[in-house]
């Protein structure tokens, strides 16, 4: 029987995040990971592009072409292509098969959405076919992926640093107990990078180079040596394209103060958390997940501003859709 329920049945894990949508399909693992980003044609709004190839038209399109990040800052600035996308993405993991199999589809989304937004992501699913759908919150689905022991009785931290969105969570008994969420993360961090090369060397760079010099050499540890890296832009004054040596001491300084906001969020929810969790977290330590955990020192700076220890997930981008084809896994054997 449990054969046959898995020829006919397909199980679709979704993380639809600000900066990256991922599937995890049962049997298959990690099946999609691109860019959340649609680029669309102006005037008559159809849609061009999606994913990878959409994100390569960032900032280069022409005019009658816009590039649109629906899921961007947490807010699903535009239904009609956050549904095109959530459409495009989950009928190219669908098997082409003789028999129209109609998937269940968890999804985690940021917790700072509204009702309506949920609304129209649940929405956008249906109409691609699934006939069964589950919205997670991301910290639970981001826990669920880490391999947190969320069902036992005791206080599990976690704090997802995504592109929009920092969401820090304690989680016990299979339930949140506190949520903070803040429209802040490594987007923020590329534009503090942008305004500081600007600011200091008159250059304008876009958001790909901001990133790209965040990831190469941001480092939140001074302790750590200083890289340095040639970026390329375009001369505030001059308006020629220019050259420019960068290094890591003035990129972790650029990034400090929206690092800081990070850093206060986490802080209010340790302060939130009823003693006897605390007790639990300052053993256990806070799990770091999404993307921004990466970030060179960051982990090792949370620790240092908190004193409790931090882990980074073992897989930090993958968490969330990892979690939440576990979440449907864990249903079926309920
Ligand atoms: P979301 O869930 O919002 O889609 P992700 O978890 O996919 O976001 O993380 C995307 C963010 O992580 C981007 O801002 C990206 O620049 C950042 N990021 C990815 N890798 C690194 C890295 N190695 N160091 C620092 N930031 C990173
Ligand atoms: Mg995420």
């Amino acid at each position: 029987m449990g054969k046959l329920n898995d020829i006919f049945s397909l199980d679709i894990g979704m993380d639809l995040g600000t900066a990256n949508t991922l599937i995890h399909v049962k049997g298959k693992g990690i099946v999609l990971s691109e860019p959340s980003v649609v680029a669309i044609e102006k005037g008559t709004k159809k849609v061009i592009a999606v994913g990878h190839e959409a994100k390569k038209m960032l900032g280069k399109t022409p005019g009658d072409i816009i590039t649109v990040r629906p899921l961007r800052d947490g807010v699903i600035a535009d239904f009609d292509s956050t549904g095109k996308m959530i459409e495009y993405f989950i009928k190219k993991v669908a098997p082409k098969s003789f028999f129209k199999i109609k998937p269940r589809v968890a999804v985690g989304i940021p917790s700072c959405i509204t009702e309506v937004e949920k609304r129209a992501v649940s929405d956008s699913i249906e109409r691609a076919g699934a006939k069964e759908i589950f919205i997670l919150e991301e910290s639970m689905a981001a826990a669920i992926g880490a391999n947190i022991p969320i069902f036992e009785p005791a206080g599990n931290m976690i704090c997802d640093i995504g592109g929009g969105t920092t969401e820090s969570s304690v989680i016990s008994l299979d339930g949140m107990v506190i949520t903070n969420a803040i429209r802040i993360g490594g987007d923020e961090l590329d534009e503090a990078i942008i305004k500081h090369v600007k600011l200091v060397h008159n250059l304008i760079i876009g958001e790909s180079t901001a990133e790209t010099v965040k990831i190469k050499i941001g480092n939140m540890d001074y302790h750590q040596d200083s890289k340095i890296m040639e970026i390329r832009g375009r001369d505030a004054i001059s308006g020629l394209p220019k050259v420019q040596e960068i290094t890591s001491n003035e990129i972790r300084e650029a990034l400090q103060e929206t690092i800081n906001l990070i850093i206060e969020e986490i802080k209010k929810t340790l302060d939130q958390t009823p003693p006897e969790l605390s007790a639990d977290i300052v053993e256990r330590g806070i799990v770091l997940t999404g993307g921004g955990a990466m970030l060179m020192g960051l982990s090792k700076l949370i620790a240092n501003q908190t004193g409790v220890p931090v882990i980074i997930a073992e897989n930090p981008l993958l968490c969330v859709a990892l979690g939440a084809g576990k979440f449907l896994e864990q249903r079926n054997k309920a």
